[in-house]
């Protein structure tokens, strides 16, 4: 998708740091982070919404928590906890028409979300 920021920063139009990088997947650190640890993990594939996802995409979709809970690891934020959430569509929140995980830890997080 030649106007989808994430598919930019996949083929590397956009030159952004890595978390972690497969042949599958990316993650970065978000631009407005909303806790001390705030990292998204999306496909290389463009995806617009989780509507959007089919069969072919389960095993992505399920090493997307393999990777968050590897950072977590790494990052030593994975005994104190942590949140990996997703928003689909706009009464949701979502802003960036590519799937993504935000993987939030490093702060205690309250329930329900806003
Ligand atoms: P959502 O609102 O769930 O679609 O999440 C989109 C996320 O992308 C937000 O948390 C933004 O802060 C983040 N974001 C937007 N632009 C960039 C960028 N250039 N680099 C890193 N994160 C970004
Ligand atoms: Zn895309």
């Amino acid at each position: 998708m030649s106007d989808c920021l994430f598919c930019k920063m996949v083929s590397g139009e956009i030159d952004v740091p890595k978390v972690y990088e497969d042949d599958d997947l990316i993650a970065i650190n978000d631009i407005n982070p909303q806790a001390p640890f705030h990292i998204l993990i999306f496909p290389q594939k463009h995806i617009s919404t989780l509507n959007n996802i089919g069969e072919a995409d389960q095993q992505v979709v399920g090493r997307v928590f393999l990777t968050a809970k590897q950072i977590a690891v790494e990052k030593e934020f994975d005994q104190s906890g942590y949140r990996v959430v997703a928003n689909c569509l706009e009464a949701a929140g979502q802003t960036v028409f590519h799937i993504h995980f935000h993987l939030l830890g490093g702060r205690q997080m309250s329930w329900p979300p806003g």
